[in-house]
């Protein structure tokens, strides 16, 4: 099984298009995830039933059992979020801010303090027509989203091998942050999906670099383009310099918005559909499949 990352350095670049066109080109032959669990939307383009759905807990928050508790005011000294109040002689911890630090747990010394699991998100499983898609979702004013990545792309991966198919696709968060670090985890080949403006061109170098410092092959595909206002040929001469196979452009058009609203991709249109095609397999021949 090969695993697949899109991702972009940035938002905006049109990775989910791509990683979307990317899973039905692949028609059933892969596991589609959507690891931008802070604002998932792969599933607007590849629509399915749900059949399954279940409670990811990737956090925790302190809790105090008042009959242990002295109310020695101590977890609330020691707490940097100002999570705790101490009333009536015991502690009381607001879950909301608590971010699960557990620095009170440390400092109480009649043990009255434990953690609960948090929930934090929900991870979906759903049934399209290319195949099943996985995906978080973040619930309001939660974090971690880094551990949710995880818990959806492992889901992913065993499915795939529970079907046998032979790729896992996954729509990757944006930036180079957390989340994305933990997307790279058993990734096989990114998929780096740039736009010709000066912060594509910045944030696909970070990524870049990023892949090379963990040591990811990654392959660059440069949509939107528009000759003449790029910035620059900077994206096919950095490729060169870094020894980084260029895909190529997927040109500009401005009936793909539109036709996102009606849930098609790039590769449902003649103008973009064909350097798509293109690109895809040059993709997978780089990968030797
Ligand atoms: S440190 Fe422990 S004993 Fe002291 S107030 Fe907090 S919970 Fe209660
Ligand atoms: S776990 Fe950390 S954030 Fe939560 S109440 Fe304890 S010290 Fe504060």
């Amino acid at each position: 099984m090969k695993q697949i990352a899109v991702l972009s350095g940035k938002g905006g670049t049109g990775k989910t298009l791509i990683a979307a066109s990317l899973v039905r080109f692949l028609k059933n032959d892969a596991v589609a995830v959507d690891a931008d669990v802070e604002a998932a939307n792969l599933g607007l383009f590849l629509s399915g039933r749900t059949v399954s759905e279940e409670a990811l807990n990737a956090g925790q928050y302190a809790a105090v059992d008042d009959a242990l508790c002295n109310g020695c005011g101590e977890c609330a000294r020691v707490c940097r979020f100002d999570a705790v109040r101490i009333t009536a002689e015991t502690a009381r911890v607001d879950p909301m801010r608590c971010e699960g630090c557990r620095a009170c747990l440390i400092v109480c010394a009649p043990g009255a303090i434990d953690t609960m699991p948090r929930q934090t998100g929900v991870l979906r499983v759903r049934e399209c027509d290319s195949g099943i898609l996985v995906e978080g979702e973040l619930l309001p004013a939660q974090d971690n989203s880094g551990r949710m990545v995880t818990a959806v792309v492992d889901r992913a991966r065993q499915i795939a091998a529970e079907r046998g198919a032979p790729f896992v696709v996954v729509d990757g968060p944006p930036g180079i942050g957390c989340p994305v670090q933990a997307c790279l985890s058993l990734t096989d080949q990114v998929l780096a999906v740039t736009e010709p403006t000066v912060s594509g061109f910045s944030d696909l170098q970070r990524l870049l670099d990023l892949c090379d410092l963990r040591g990811i092959p990654a392959v660059v595909l440069l949509n939107r383009s528009m000759p003449g206002w790029e910035h620059p040929p900077a994206v096919e001469r950095l490729c060169e310099e870094r020894h980084i196979p260029f895909l190529g452009r997927i040109p500009f058009c401005r009936d793909i918005p539109a036709a996102s609203m009606r849930r098609l991709t790039p590769l449902d249109h003649p103008l973009t559909a064909p350097p798509l095609q293109e690109a895809f397999r040059a993709l997978f021949e780089q990968i030797n499949c």
